[in-house]
């Protein structure tokens, strides 16, 4: 179905959908070098005073929330922990009215010293990306050799009581053979896992349909170790598919319910119909789609005295002309030229 006119109200788009999931990047610097996603000599970034401030970010935030229907709020970039008034993003964000609930991704490098602070500030969850727990594959996968602080983050976001969702991407012959120790890893622990297809978004530009690992793939690779059945609860709309995981043994399930574990098949069941997303890259443009090179400035009209109503008017023409799809796999797909790490994954 497509839309002859733009609704007053809300973030919607040409197709009908509305976007209540807000993606806002804080940084374009990172301290890892992940392959899928940055490349080794890292990459150029904008100059710091092109970078939102803590109030722009909580002016749009609050704007989102109040005028536009954002109901939810993930902080990335980037790595989200390099940014030193991090906390404080957190807190004017939480002191919002019509607050949306606050979470963040990060690779965790950092997180041991702040996680108190940032649960104390308003946050309401964390997602950590952690591809293995074999140090010698983490240095291969991130070029560099800081597992233990990770797994330092991971235990004090626990015990500051955050909720926890764990985030991996697995590569052919690098990580897959370790997918089954992590989610084992997670299981014990009580930590949802969530596999991500690795999607064309590195810097690199080096992505091969035939070379990454598939969601059926995936599934094909735990299957071996445990028993997933799908979970009975409704997708709504959520780009993970759950599976309830039970213990095997060599004559089959136990029954035993160890948790659940999500699989996030963006590529090869992609959930374009139904994206909730809106993104602000850490300078200050609206994305309607991680894949498209679409950007309006909002930022720059902020600075340049843009009243609620303009900003917001802004925020939604920006969102009106999200393409329909993703389009990976039709033959005249081109990788946007930002990468991961400079939109904000
Ligand atoms: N630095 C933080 C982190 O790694 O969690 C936040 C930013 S990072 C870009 C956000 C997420 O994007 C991470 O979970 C990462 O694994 C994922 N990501 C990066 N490049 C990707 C790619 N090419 N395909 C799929 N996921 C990717
Ligand atoms: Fe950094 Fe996150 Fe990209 Fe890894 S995935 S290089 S941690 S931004």
């Amino acid at each position: 179905m497509v839309m002859l006119g733009m609704p007053r109200t809300g973030l919607v788009d040409r197709f009908g959908r509305r976007a209540i999931d807000l993606r806002v990047s804080l940084t374009e610097r990172c301290n890892l070098r992940c392959t899928y996603c940055m490349p080794a000599a890292g990459l150029p970034v904008s100059p710091s005073d092109a970078i939102m401030t803590a109030a722009e970010i909580a002016r749009l935030v609050g704007l989102g929330a109040t005028r536009l229907g954002v109901r939810k709020v993930r902080f990335t970039g980037g790595e989200p922990l390099l940014r030193a008034d991090l906390v404080d993003v957190v807190a004017r964000c939480a002191a919002l009215p019509d607050r949306p609930e606050l979470s963040l991704t990060t690779n965790a490098i950092g997180l041991a010293s702040r996680a108190q602070a940032l649960a104390d500030a308003g946050l309401d969850r964390i997602n950590v990306s952690l591809d293995t727990i074999d140090s010698e594959t983490f240095t291969t996968v991130t070029r560099r050799p800081f597992l233990a602080r990770v797994l330092e983050g991971i235990a004090a976001a626990d015990a500051a009581g955050l909720r926890m969702k764990v985030n991996a991407v697995l590569l052919r012959g690098v990580n897959d053979t370790h997918a089954a120790d992590l989610l084992a890893w997670c299981l014990e622990r009580g930590y949802e896992l969530r596999f991500i297809e690795q999607m064309p978004l590195d810097a690199g530009h080096t992505w091969d349909r035939t070379e990454m690992v598939t969601a059926a793939e995936v599934r094909t690779l735990i299957a071996d170790h445990v028993v997933l059945t799908p979970h009975a609860a409704p997708r709504d709309g959520a780009p993970a598919e759950r599976y309830d995981v039970a213990e095997r043994t060599a004559s089959g399930s136990t029954g035993r319910h160890l948790g659940t574990v999500g699989i996030i098949a963006s590529v090869t069941e992609s959930f374009c119909a139904d994206c909730t997303r809106t993104r602000l890259t850490a300078d200050g443009k609206v994305r309607s789609c991680l894949f498209s090179d679409e950007e309006t400035d909002v930022l720059t009209a902020m600075r340049a005295g843009a009243d609620d109503d303009e900003v917001v008017a802004i925020w939604q023409r920006a969102m009106w002309a999200k393409p329909r799809d993703h389009g990976v796999d039709r033959a005249d797909f081109v990788q946007p030229a930002r990468s991961m790490s400079a939109i904000g994954g």
